[in-house]
């Protein structure tokens, strides 16, 4: 597979050097469905937006992909959800080997989640 054949670089406008996706090429994300606990999530998450994140438990924003801890409330990020995961491929790939212990959330599943949390504790 060459270069011109790379869909990312194609897509971004990447050159070759820059183009995690040729270095880590045969690499894949596939997402997999399991029984997780919310409150857990609701607590630890970093939401990763176009440039920058929000931690899910105090709401802070302005964090950077690479921030372990919350800098406002200290709590760990065990989950990392982008709102956009296309965008975050590579960055992906680049952050599961530095930190083998971070997990990705589906956005749309946790903000689907959280809205159904939240009418549970209003009608419920
Ligand atoms: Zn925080």
């Amino acid at each position: 597979m060459g270069v011109r054949d790379c869909v990312w670089c194609l897509f971004s406008g990447l050159t070759y050097s820059l183009c995690y996706n040729f270095v880590l090429m045969g690499k894949h994300f596939m997402r997999v469905y399991r029984d997780i606990d919310f409150d857990d999530v609701k607590k630890h998450t970093l939401e990763y937006g176009a440039l920058s994140g929000m931690c899910s438990n105090c709401k802070d924003l302005n964090l950077k992909i690479d921030m372990l801890i919350c800098p406002k409330c200290s709590t760990p990020f065990k989950y990392i959800s982008f709102q956009n995961v296309k965008e975050h491929l590579p960055k992906m790939h680049r952050i599961m080997q530095e930190r083998s212990m971070v997990q990705f959330i589906d956005h749309q599943d946790y903000k689907r989640i959280e809205g159904e949390v939240k009418a549970r504790s209003i009608f419920g």
